[in-house]
């Protein structure tokens, strides 16, 4: 008869677990289970060598003793969360000092999970996931708040041209509209006297137009103060004209 073994628990091969407990056999127990479970574990006997380990790895999450030789866990995650190689690396302490002062100081230091000894290895890997699936869930929130951000940005863009669209529009319609007849137009006209008796003329109003508002033609009227009749000036060419 033959015996169906249980299938082995998949989880992510990169999943690496740095264990850092000055007790070996602490430190192994834990490895033991945690690679029956597919997990890559690396260990670490104190602070230093742990700093070093998890700078080196990169691990996906920290397991720490608070107490350790050197540096202890508490200082660990807090050298751990200063440092840009490792400061988002989730982190479990486990503690046999459970008391509100040493909790406080762990979190304040940056511990993701507190767990109080005594702590069974199946617990630390349930723990270990949940603190991992957390920890990704931060990140694809910290992902989704950067993408949302970058999706304002380029709406206030887009909203911002559409504006500056529409206020060019507005003022090429209103240099449109003064297409016409005005008494202010862009050439301010000349004073000039009537060529057939010598006197002044006086000026009336202009007619603004042209293909475009950067390619205007202006012509200027002129009554002659001797009643010989109506004038028209155009700036451009400089020719002056008797039109009535
Ligand atoms: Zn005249």
């Amino acid at each position: 008869m033959l015996m169906s073994l249980p299938a082995p628990r998949q989880t992510q091969d990169s999943t690496l677990a740095l264990l850092v407990d000055r007790d070996q056999d602490t430190r192994h127990m834990y490895a033991e289970y945690l690679k029956l479970g597919n997990w890559r574990v690396d260990e670490a006997g104190d602070g230093r060598e742990a700093l070093a380990k998890a700078i080196a790895l990169r691990p996906d999450v920290i397991v720490t003793d608070t107490r350790l030789p050197g540096i202890d866990g508490v200082t660990l995650c807090d050298l751990l969360r200063r440092d840009l190689a490792t400061s988002t690396i989730p982190i479990v302490l486990v503690t046999g000092e459970a008391y509100s002062a040493d909790v406080d100081r762990a979190v304040a230091a940056g511990a993701d999970l507190i767990l109080t000894k005594p702590c069974h290895p199946e617990q630390l890997e349930a723990q270990l996931r949940s603190v991992l699936a957390h920890a990704k869930d931060v990140r694809i929130r910290a992902q989704a708040l950067r993408s949302n951000v970058h999706d304002q940005l380029a709406r206030a863009d887009d909203v911002l041209s559409r504006a500056v669209d529409t206020v060019h529009r507005r003022h090429s319609l209103k240099k449109a509209h003064q297409r016409g007849d005005t008494i202010n137009p862009p050439v301010t006209p000349p004073r000039l006297v009537c060529p057939s008796c010598d006197k002044m003329l006086v000026y009336r109003r202009s007619h603004i137009g042209g293909v475009s508002s950067k390619h205007t033609e202006q012509w200027d009227y002129f009554d002659c103060e001797g009643q010989c009749g109506t004038f028209q000036y155009r700036p451009r060419t400089r020719k002056l004209r008797h039109v009535v």
